[in-house]
């Protein structure tokens, strides 16, 4: 059975618009309560350099669409060619799920670790709940 204890969660088209114009997503703090809640360890795996993800998650926690604990997790250091889970320091593959758009980030080999999410797009309708599907495809998974 599926035991997860970590998550990996990417930031532009799954928990925000992008870097620029840095959309929450719907239901987002809702979703990243459940992160906490699930899982010991919730990680932030993105291609968007830690100089400006830094002030991007800071603006999330301001403007209250993200608790601030989030401030504190950490930024997974990467070659930005491929997000290969063994980047995550001290743990195992199979102890973590990685939450991402974009299926040219995921290594072939842990596809069976891999939350595929649509990504959030213009037009970016209100009608989005794709991260209360991916709760849901997660709570299923870790039963
Ligand atoms: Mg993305």
């Amino acid at each position: 059975m599926a035991n997860e204890t970590t998550i990996a969660l990417d930031l532009e088209g799954t928990l925000i618009s992008n870097a620029v114009s840095q959309f929450p997503r719907s239901g987002l703090r809702g979703f990243l309560d459940f992160c906490a809640k699930r899982f010991d360890r919730v990680c932030i795996y993105t291609a968007v350099r830690d100089e400006v993800a830094v002030p991007i998650i800071k603006t999330m926690v301001d403007e209250e669409n993200a608790p601030s604990w989030i401030l504190q997790s950490e930024l997974i250091q990467w070659d930005r060619t491929v997000k290969d889970l063994t980047n995550i320091p001290n743990s195992e593959i199979m102890d973590c799920l990685i939450v991402d758009d974009n299926p040219d980030y995921i290594v072939d080999s842990q596809v069976s670790q891999w939350i595929q999410i649509e990504k959030y797009s213009s037009p970016y309708p209100e009608t989005d709940r794709e991260l209360q599907r991916v709760q849901s495809v997660i709570e299923q998974r870790l039963t």
